[in-house]
Protein backbone atom coordinates (compact mmCIF):
# COMPACT_ATOMS: atom_id res chain seq x y z
CA UNK A 1 0.00 0.00 0.00
CA UNK A 2 1.23 3.53 -0.59
CA UNK A 3 0.31 6.74 1.04
CA UNK A 4 -3.37 7.48 -0.06
CA UNK A 5 -4.36 10.56 -1.55
CA UNK A 6 -7.16 11.14 0.81
CA UNK A 7 -6.22 10.68 4.63
CA UNK A 8 -8.77 9.13 6.89
CA UNK A 9 -9.09 10.33 10.11
CA UNK A 10 -10.92 8.29 12.69
CA UNK A 11 -11.41 8.00 16.92
CA UNK A 12 -9.64 5.08 18.84
CA UNK A 13 -12.90 2.56 18.30
CA UNK A 14 -11.43 -1.20 17.88
CA UNK A 15 -12.17 -1.35 14.54
CA UNK A 16 -9.96 1.85 13.46
CA UNK A 17 -7.42 0.07 15.98
CA UNK A 18 -7.58 -3.25 13.96
CA UNK A 19 -7.61 -0.83 10.68
CA UNK A 20 -4.39 0.41 11.82
CA UNK A 21 -2.99 -2.75 12.28
CA UNK A 22 -3.95 -3.90 9.19
CA UNK A 23 -2.28 -1.04 7.36
CA UNK A 24 0.93 -1.18 9.27
CA UNK A 25 0.86 -4.66 8.20
CA UNK A 26 0.46 -3.75 4.86
CA UNK A 27 3.27 -0.98 4.91
CA UNK A 28 1.50 1.86 5.19
CA UNK A 29 1.40 4.98 7.38
CA UNK A 30 -0.54 5.38 10.44
CA UNK A 31 -0.88 8.41 13.04
CA UNK A 32 -1.68 8.06 16.44
CA UNK A 33 -1.26 9.81 20.13
CA UNK A 34 1.68 8.97 22.47
CA UNK A 35 1.92 10.53 25.60
CA UNK A 36 4.22 13.11 23.90
CA UNK A 37 3.36 14.38 20.43
CA UNK A 38 1.46 12.53 17.44
CA UNK A 39 3.94 9.71 15.67
CA UNK A 40 3.72 8.63 12.58
CA UNK A 41 4.14 5.01 12.85
CA UNK A 42 5.61 2.47 9.97
CA UNK A 43 6.38 -1.38 10.40
CA UNK A 44 9.78 -1.03 11.94
CA UNK A 45 10.89 -4.38 10.27
CA UNK A 46 9.91 -3.63 6.96
CA UNK A 47 12.39 -1.32 4.94
CA UNK A 48 10.39 0.03 2.17
CA UNK A 49 7.54 1.15 5.13
CA UNK A 50 10.55 3.15 6.64
CA UNK A 51 11.38 4.65 3.61
CA UNK A 52 7.74 5.77 2.90
CA UNK A 53 7.78 7.33 6.50
CA UNK A 54 10.98 9.38 5.45
CA UNK A 55 9.39 10.61 2.22
CA UNK A 56 6.32 11.36 3.74
CA UNK A 57 7.41 13.60 6.28
CA UNK A 58 9.75 14.90 3.46
CA UNK A 59 13.26 14.31 5.29
CA UNK A 60 15.93 15.65 3.72
CA UNK A 61 18.72 13.20 5.35
CA UNK A 62 17.38 9.70 7.15
CA UNK A 63 18.16 10.73 11.25
CA UNK A 64 17.91 7.16 12.70
CA UNK A 65 14.27 6.71 14.72
CA UNK A 66 12.55 5.66 17.51
CA UNK A 67 10.90 1.90 18.00
CA UNK A 68 8.44 1.75 20.20
CA UNK A 69 7.45 -1.41 21.61
CA UNK A 70 4.99 -2.65 24.21
CA UNK A 71 6.97 -3.47 27.04
CA UNK A 72 10.53 -4.00 28.67
CA UNK A 73 10.18 -7.84 27.51
CA UNK A 74 9.50 -6.66 23.75
CA UNK A 75 12.31 -4.26 24.02
CA UNK A 76 14.72 -7.22 25.09
CA UNK A 77 14.38 -8.87 21.55
CA UNK A 78 15.63 -5.71 20.02
CA UNK A 79 18.62 -4.60 21.99
CA UNK A 80 21.20 -5.45 24.52
CA UNK A 81 20.54 -3.53 28.40
CA UNK A 82 23.19 -3.07 30.49
CA UNK A 83 22.59 -2.38 33.95
CA UNK A 84 21.98 1.41 33.90
CA UNK A 85 19.76 0.89 31.36
CA UNK A 86 17.18 -1.73 32.89
CA UNK A 87 17.38 0.84 36.28
CA UNK A 88 16.16 3.65 33.78
CA UNK A 89 13.42 1.08 32.22
CA UNK A 90 12.00 0.00 35.47
CA UNK A 91 11.85 3.21 36.64
CA UNK A 92 10.38 5.16 33.96
CA UNK A 93 8.79 2.91 30.77
CA UNK A 94 5.95 3.27 30.23
CA UNK A 95 6.87 6.74 29.82
CA UNK A 96 8.58 9.99 28.05
CA UNK A 97 12.28 7.95 28.29
CA UNK A 98 13.87 6.99 24.91
CA UNK A 99 17.09 4.83 25.53
CA UNK A 100 19.44 4.13 23.16
CA UNK A 101 20.93 0.31 23.32
CA UNK A 102 23.01 -2.03 20.94
CA UNK A 103 21.17 -3.58 18.57
CA UNK A 104 20.65 -7.01 19.46
CA UNK A 105 22.07 -9.75 16.90
CA UNK A 106 18.90 -11.16 16.22
CA UNK A 107 16.80 -7.18 16.52
CA UNK A 108 14.54 -7.39 12.97
CA UNK A 109 14.70 -3.37 12.79
CA UNK A 110 14.92 -2.71 9.12
CA UNK A 111 18.52 -0.91 8.73
CA UNK A 112 17.42 2.40 7.23
CA UNK A 113 15.11 2.90 10.69
CA UNK A 114 18.51 2.99 12.25
CA UNK A 115 20.33 4.73 9.49
CA UNK A 116 22.70 1.89 9.78
CA UNK A 117 24.22 2.07 12.96
CA UNK A 118 24.82 -0.66 15.49
CA UNK A 119 22.58 1.05 17.64
CA UNK A 120 18.85 1.12 17.87
CA UNK A 121 16.45 3.49 19.78
CA UNK A 122 13.73 2.23 21.96
CA UNK A 123 10.85 3.15 23.65
CA UNK A 124 7.70 2.42 26.06
CA UNK A 125 4.79 5.07 25.27
CA UNK A 126 2.13 5.40 27.65
CA UNK A 127 -0.48 6.33 25.93
CA UNK A 128 -3.85 3.92 25.80
CA UNK A 129 -4.07 4.56 21.87
CA UNK A 130 -0.03 3.74 21.23
CA UNK A 131 -0.89 0.58 23.23
CA UNK A 132 -3.40 -0.78 21.61
CA UNK A 133 -1.96 -0.50 18.41
CA UNK A 134 1.44 -1.97 19.55
CA UNK A 135 -1.02 -4.74 21.02
CA UNK A 136 -2.74 -5.42 17.84
CA UNK A 137 0.18 -4.72 15.23
CA UNK A 138 2.57 -7.56 17.51
CA UNK A 139 5.92 -5.76 16.15
CA UNK A 140 7.89 -2.99 16.66
CA UNK A 141 6.47 0.51 15.48
CA UNK A 142 8.95 3.60 14.09
CA UNK A 143 7.22 6.35 15.20
CA UNK A 144 9.05 9.57 14.68
CA UNK A 145 6.83 13.45 15.05
CA UNK A 146 3.97 13.55 12.69
CA UNK A 147 4.59 16.38 10.80
CA UNK A 148 6.63 17.76 7.89
CA UNK A 149 10.17 18.04 8.67
CA UNK A 150 10.92 21.19 9.66
CA UNK A 151 7.59 22.35 11.19
CA UNK A 152 6.59 22.00 14.78
CA UNK A 153 5.68 18.54 16.36
CA UNK A 154 1.56 17.89 16.58
CA UNK A 155 -0.04 17.50 19.93
CA UNK A 156 -3.45 16.90 18.19
CA UNK A 157 -4.74 14.87 15.30
CA UNK A 158 -5.70 18.71 13.27
CA UNK A 159 -2.00 19.52 13.51
CA UNK A 160 -1.00 16.32 11.91
CA UNK A 161 -4.36 16.39 9.14
CA UNK A 162 -2.80 20.14 8.41
CA UNK A 163 0.41 18.47 8.06
CA UNK A 164 0.07 15.12 6.23
CA UNK A 165 -2.93 14.88 4.65
CA UNK A 166 -2.91 13.40 1.63
CA UNK A 167 0.65 11.55 2.57
CA UNK A 168 -0.33 9.26 4.74
CA UNK A 169 -3.10 6.49 5.07
CA UNK A 170 -4.94 7.03 8.43
CA UNK A 171 -4.98 9.10 11.67
CA UNK A 172 -6.46 8.12 14.58
CA UNK A 173 -7.42 10.82 16.80
CA UNK A 174 -7.03 10.49 20.31
CA UNK A 175 -7.14 14.04 21.44
CA UNK A 176 -4.42 16.13 22.70
CA UNK A 177 -1.62 14.43 23.62
CA UNK A 178 -0.38 14.84 27.43
CA UNK A 179 3.19 15.78 27.58
CA UNK A 180 3.80 17.98 24.28
CA UNK A 181 7.32 17.58 24.21
CA UNK A 182 9.38 14.75 22.52
CA UNK A 183 10.98 12.05 24.73
CA UNK A 184 14.46 12.51 26.34
CA UNK A 185 16.75 10.48 24.97
CA UNK A 186 19.61 8.69 27.03
CA UNK A 187 22.51 6.54 25.68
CA UNK A 188 23.27 3.84 28.08
CA UNK A 189 26.31 2.84 25.67
CA UNK A 190 29.12 3.37 28.63
CA UNK A 191 28.42 5.94 31.11
CA UNK A 192 25.02 7.09 30.35
CA UNK A 193 24.51 10.54 28.17
CA UNK A 194 22.36 12.96 27.86
CA UNK A 195 21.43 12.75 24.11
CA UNK A 196 18.21 15.06 23.87
CA UNK A 197 16.06 16.68 26.42
CA UNK A 198 12.77 16.08 26.41
CA UNK A 199 9.64 15.25 28.62
CA UNK A 200 11.38 13.29 31.20
CA UNK A 201 13.25 15.69 33.53
CA UNK A 202 17.43 15.02 33.78
CA UNK A 203 17.12 15.36 37.65
CA UNK A 204 14.13 12.77 37.29
CA UNK A 205 17.16 10.21 35.30
CA UNK A 206 20.02 11.38 37.90
CA UNK A 207 18.14 10.41 40.89
CA UNK A 208 17.58 7.04 39.40
CA UNK A 209 21.19 6.59 38.07
CA UNK A 210 22.51 8.32 41.25
CA UNK A 211 24.79 9.70 38.98
CA UNK A 212 25.22 12.62 36.79
CA UNK A 213 24.17 12.38 33.29
CA UNK A 214 27.19 13.18 30.90
CA UNK A 215 26.59 15.36 28.11
CA UNK A 216 27.07 14.12 24.57
CA UNK A 217 29.15 14.93 22.27
CA UNK A 218 28.10 17.67 20.19
CA UNK A 219 28.00 15.56 17.10
CA UNK A 220 26.47 13.19 18.34
CA UNK A 221 23.28 14.90 18.37
CA UNK A 222 23.30 17.40 15.14
CA UNK A 223 23.63 16.01 11.61
CA UNK A 224 26.93 17.31 12.04
CA UNK A 225 29.70 15.33 9.86
CA UNK A 226 32.27 15.73 12.53
CA UNK A 227 34.24 12.30 13.41
CA UNK A 228 32.92 11.16 16.39
CA UNK A 229 34.56 8.27 18.86
CA UNK A 230 34.93 5.07 17.22
CA UNK A 231 32.06 2.63 18.10
CA UNK A 232 29.95 5.25 20.32
CA UNK A 233 26.94 7.48 19.27
CA UNK A 234 28.16 7.54 15.71
CA UNK A 235 25.29 9.19 14.11
CA UNK A 236 26.63 8.43 10.67
CA UNK A 237 27.46 4.75 9.63
CA UNK A 238 30.73 4.63 7.31
CA UNK A 239 31.96 1.42 5.58
CA UNK A 240 35.23 0.32 6.09
CA UNK A 241 35.86 0.74 2.21
CA UNK A 242 36.13 3.44 0.22
CA UNK A 243 33.18 5.23 -1.47
CA UNK A 244 33.76 6.23 -4.66
CA UNK A 245 30.47 8.45 -5.32
CA UNK A 246 28.94 9.12 -9.16
CA UNK A 247 30.75 6.09 -10.32
CA UNK A 248 29.74 5.98 -14.16
CA UNK A 249 31.69 2.64 -14.28
CA UNK A 250 33.01 0.12 -12.20
CA UNK A 251 36.38 -0.21 -11.89
CA UNK A 252 38.33 -3.69 -11.65
CA UNK A 253 38.01 -5.55 -8.17
CA UNK A 254 35.78 -2.76 -7.29
CA UNK A 255 32.72 -3.27 -5.15
CA UNK A 256 29.67 -2.02 -7.27
CA UNK A 257 26.74 -0.21 -5.29
CA UNK A 258 24.50 0.06 -8.46
CA UNK A 259 21.01 2.47 -9.40
CA UNK A 260 18.92 1.26 -12.70
CA UNK A 261 20.01 -0.87 -15.05
CA UNK A 262 23.82 -1.84 -14.78
CA UNK A 263 25.95 -2.14 -18.00
CA UNK A 264 27.31 -6.05 -18.83
CA UNK A 265 30.66 -4.60 -19.28
CA UNK A 266 30.85 -3.08 -15.44
CA UNK A 267 29.12 -5.84 -13.84
CA UNK A 268 31.65 -7.95 -15.19
CA UNK A 269 34.31 -5.60 -14.04
CA UNK A 270 33.74 -5.74 -10.50
CA UNK A 271 33.46 -8.25 -7.57
CA UNK A 272 30.45 -8.15 -6.60
CA UNK A 273 27.10 -6.28 -7.62
CA UNK A 274 24.51 -5.03 -5.42
CA UNK A 275 21.78 -2.95 -6.74
CA UNK A 276 19.59 -0.49 -5.13
CA UNK A 277 16.88 -0.37 -6.95
CA UNK A 278 17.33 -2.06 -10.69
CA UNK A 279 13.97 -0.02 -11.52
CA UNK A 280 15.16 3.03 -10.70
CA UNK A 281 12.74 4.20 -7.31
CA UNK A 282 14.12 6.34 -4.81
CA UNK A 283 12.05 4.48 -2.15
CA UNK A 284 13.24 0.86 -2.85
CA UNK A 285 16.88 2.49 -2.70
CA UNK A 286 16.67 3.92 0.55
CA UNK A 287 14.79 0.73 1.66
CA UNK A 288 18.52 -1.07 0.60
CA UNK A 289 20.55 1.16 1.38
CA UNK A 290 22.79 0.70 4.70
CA UNK A 291 22.32 -3.50 4.04
CA UNK A 292 23.69 -2.74 0.80
CA UNK A 293 26.75 -0.83 1.59
CA UNK A 294 27.38 -3.32 4.62
CA UNK A 295 26.87 -6.55 2.60
CA UNK A 296 29.57 -4.82 -0.05
CA UNK A 297 31.91 -3.94 2.33
CA UNK A 298 31.99 -7.60 4.23
CA UNK A 299 32.78 -8.96 1.06
CA UNK A 300 36.06 -6.98 1.83
CA UNK A 301 36.60 -4.86 -1.92
CA UNK A 302 39.00 -1.62 -0.94
CA UNK A 303 36.44 0.92 -2.83
CA UNK A 304 32.89 0.92 -3.35
CA UNK A 305 31.81 2.27 -6.70
CA UNK A 306 28.37 4.18 -6.45
CA UNK A 307 26.59 4.74 -9.41
CA UNK A 308 25.03 8.24 -9.95
CA UNK A 309 21.57 8.78 -7.75
CA UNK A 310 19.13 11.39 -8.84
CA UNK A 311 18.10 13.94 -6.25
CA UNK A 312 14.49 13.38 -6.29
CA UNK A 313 12.79 12.63 -3.66
CA UNK A 314 13.85 10.37 -1.47
CA UNK A 315 17.35 10.36 -3.57
CA UNK A 316 18.66 13.62 -1.82
CA UNK A 317 18.40 11.87 1.45
CA UNK A 318 20.55 8.66 -0.20
CA UNK A 319 22.83 11.17 -1.45
CA UNK A 320 23.28 12.81 1.80
CA UNK A 321 23.62 9.58 3.69
CA UNK A 322 26.23 8.23 1.04
CA UNK A 323 28.25 11.72 1.00
CA UNK A 324 29.27 11.39 5.20
CA UNK A 325 29.78 7.64 4.92
CA UNK A 326 32.80 8.95 2.23
CA UNK A 327 33.56 11.21 4.65
CA UNK A 328 33.09 9.27 7.95
CA UNK A 329 35.91 6.78 7.47
P1 LIG B 1 12.21 11.61 16.99
O1 LIG B 1 12.43 12.65 15.93
O2 LIG B 1 11.47 12.08 18.19
O3 LIG B 1 11.68 10.33 16.43
O4 LIG B 1 13.65 11.25 17.57
C1 LIG B 1 14.61 10.72 16.75
C2 LIG B 1 15.95 11.13 17.29
O5 LIG B 1 16.44 10.14 18.17
C3 LIG B 1 17.01 11.20 16.21
O6 LIG B 1 16.97 12.41 15.51
C4 LIG B 1 18.28 11.05 17.02
O7 LIG B 1 18.67 12.29 17.57
C5 LIG B 1 17.86 10.12 18.15
N1 LIG B 1 18.29 8.74 17.89
C6 LIG B 1 17.53 7.74 17.41
N2 LIG B 1 18.27 6.61 17.26
C7 LIG B 1 19.51 6.91 17.66
C8 LIG B 1 20.73 6.17 17.73
N3 LIG B 1 20.79 4.89 17.36
N4 LIG B 1 21.84 6.81 18.17
C9 LIG B 1 21.77 8.10 18.56
N5 LIG B 1 20.65 8.86 18.51
C10 LIG B 1 19.54 8.27 18.07
MG1 LIG C 1 10.24 15.62 15.23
Amino acid sequence: MTAQSTTRVTGPDAASIADAARILAAGGLVAFPTETVYGLGADATNGIAVARLYEAKGRPAFNPLIAHVPDIGAAQALVAFDQAAAALAAAFWPGPLTLVLPKAAACPVAALATAGLDTLAVRVPNHPVAHAILDAFGKPIVAPSANRSGHVSPTTAAHVHADLAGRIDLIIDGGQTPVGVESTIVACLGEPMLLRPGGLPREAIERVLKNKLHAAPAAATDNGAAPLSPGMLATHYAPRARLRLNAKHAEPGEALLAFGSVSPADAGRAKIVLNLSPRGDPIEAAANLFAHLRALDSAGAGTIAVMPIPDDGLGEAVNDRLARAAAGR
